[in-house]
């Protein structure tokens, strides 16, 4: 083979040229590139999908435990006496959403919270406030 630099010939498969002390960049044969090729991508799809599936249990995960938290919160309001439930609205979201609730005006409160939500899925106040509708609803 040649020397990629001085282009003297030299031995094959040498990773250093004698004559111009170059190092020789290193070729992959297309034979080993291809059995590279036909290894790796398999093993990376795989990983990708692996990675995909741990992401997505992971959400799902996440859902359900907000989804119990929910649901315990429900139940533990919807023990307490109604009076109890506004005080503890009252110190839980903002007075604008609080009005609407001590105004027994649920339907309003829920679809200004929703269009909340809609605009910012992490609107803690928002979803804190849908919560107390629902259980003064529920109660009235
Ligand atoms: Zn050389």
């Amino acid at each position: 083979m040649q020397c990629t630099y001085c282009k003297k010939e030299i031995a094959e498969g040498a990773s250093k040229c004698p004559e111009c002390s170059e190092w020789i960049k290193f070729k992959l044969r297309p034979t080993l590139l291809r059995t590279v090729v036909e290894i790796l991508i398999p093993v990376l799809s795989l990983t990708i999908a692996y990675g995909e599936f741990t992401r997505a249990k992971k959400a799902q995960q996440h859902a359900d435990t907000a989804m119990e938290e929910t649901r315990q919160t429900m139940a533990i309001l919807e023990e307490m006496p109604r009076d109890n439930v506004l005080n503890s609205a009252k110190t839980q979201v903002d007075p604008q959403i609080f009005s609407g609730l001590q105004k027994r005006d649920f339907v309003e409160v829920d679809k200004q919270l929703q269009a909340r939500l809609k605009e910012n899925p992490r609107d803690e106040q928002a979803k804190k406030g849908l919560i107390y509708s629902r259980v003064l609803r529920r109660g009235q």
